[in-house]
């Protein structure tokens, strides 16, 4: 029998990769997809939580924002870049990640109603006035009229998040434990963490990131969410419904009612507060009964600038981040967590108002 060769790192009890990841939400794992994809060895460590961001997300992509409806950051480069994506990776695990679907907007006064009817005869992609209005009066009361919000698309994060977990690990690729930055050794072309060493180690860690001591001094906001699942019999789940808050389809035949964008809060505890607003609301809305079954928070890693953070650290080479993706990281991941991944690999510059370097200022006070 042949001996197997044994590597000096092997025989010194290290594991070598490429490129060490913290953090399985949507940005580790779209990125650790990524490398793997380009032949690159990668370790992921992520502490199992149940209600992180991604978890916790509906997830929507919504191409228009705002009460005046315009299209959101890149969104024409973004929308088919997320769809191609999730339809790849949903392939490569077996399973659908992505739908097609229509936010139906219910305008909750007569303003809301104009300002639609005046972007609509602007945006012809995106705002229509939906057909069959007839069925929506059995399921809602409305009295201001509807518009439809087209091309919308709607991500199975659970399942991806799930599918992609159990792949890591089949791979040998993931280990489950808090990553301790006080273990981690940086220099300038490679890190050591335990008995890990890589070239790069690559911080998406999403709101835990905020005291992350590479990248703490970036500007960071708090954005607390919280969201009902619902089970509402007799309700098609091939749209979005949608007047102030939005009701998604979600898992097992269930449906997602969300959610707030709270700046100031003491914890990330559901709080009864908010739902008996949402029941409040659902009394005058909704005309089919309902029950529910649960009540998830979250924070979402938002910053001040509402762009990602992604690249390498000007100091610190070998520490790279992808996070702040606010409200928008079904969007904004797929994309930015490729042009990571050229950019580790190829050199290939990551859009100026994405890289993280612009904030290269505050970053050289890092570890001072
Ligand atoms: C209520 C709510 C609704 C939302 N709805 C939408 C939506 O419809 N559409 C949309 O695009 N976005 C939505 N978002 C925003 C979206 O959820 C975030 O942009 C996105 O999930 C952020 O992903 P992330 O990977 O950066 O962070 P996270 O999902 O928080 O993932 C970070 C991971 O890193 C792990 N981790 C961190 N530090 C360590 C450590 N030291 N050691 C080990 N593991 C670590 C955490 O445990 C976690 O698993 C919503 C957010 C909330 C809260």
């Amino acid at each position: 029998m042949q001996d197997l060769p044994v590597s000096p790192s092997t025989f010194l009890g290290y594991t070598d990769c490429d490129y060490l990841i913290v953090g399985q939400g949507i940005c580790g794992t779209l990125l650790s997809w990524n490398l793997q994809k380009a032949g690159k060895k990668v370790i992921v460590i992520d502490e199992p939580q149940p209600f992180t961001a991604s978890k916790v997300a509906s997830g929507v992509v919504n191409p228009v924002t705002g009460r005046r409806i315009v299209r959101t950051w890149r969104i024409e480069e973004l929308l088919p870049f997320a769809l191609e994506t999730y339809t790849t990776l949903g392939d490569e695990l077996g399973t659908r990640l992505v739908e097609h679907c229509s936010i139906l907007d219910f305008f909750p006064g007569l303003q809301m109603k104009e300002s639609f009817e005046k972007r609509l005869a602007e945006e012809t992609d995106y705002l229509h006035i939906p057909g069959n209005q007839e069925a929506l009066t059995t399921l809602f009361n409305y009295h201001f009229g509807v518009g439809e919000i087209r091309s919308c698309l709607l991500v199975d994060l659970n399942e991806l998040l799930a599918g992609w977990r159990t792949m890591l690990m089949q791979r040998n690729s993931l280990r489950e434990e808090a990553f301790e930055w006080e273990e981690c050794l940086v220099d300038s072309s490679q890190v050591q963490y335990k008995d890990i060493r890589a070239k790069v180690v690559i911080c998406c860690e999403g709101v835990r990131g905020f005291t992350n001591p590479y990248f703490k001094n970036l500007p960071y906001t708090r954005m607390k969410g919280e969201a009902l699942i619902v089970s509402i019999p007799g309700l098609p789940a091939d749209n979005i419904y949608k007047q102030g808050i939005n009701i998604v389809p979600w898992e097992d035949g269930l449906f997602w009612i969300g959610s707030t964008y709270e700046w100031e809060f003491t914890d990330l505890m559901p709080t009864s507060a908010w739902r008996l607003k949402v029941e409040e609301q659902l009394k005058y809305w909704l005309k089919l009964p309902y029950t529910i079954v649960d009540h998830l928070a979250s924070e979402r890693p938002a910053n001040m600038e509402r762009r990602p953070f992604v690249g390498v650290h000007p100091r610190y080479p070998s520490v790279g981040i992808l996070n702040g993706m606010g409200a928008k990281g079904c969007s904004l991941t797929p994309f930015f967590a490729k042009q990571l991944t050229d950019f580790l690999i190829n050199g290939t510059p990551i859009y100026h108002d994405a890289d993280v370097t612009r904030f290269a200022k505050v970053l050289a006070r890092t570890m001072n």
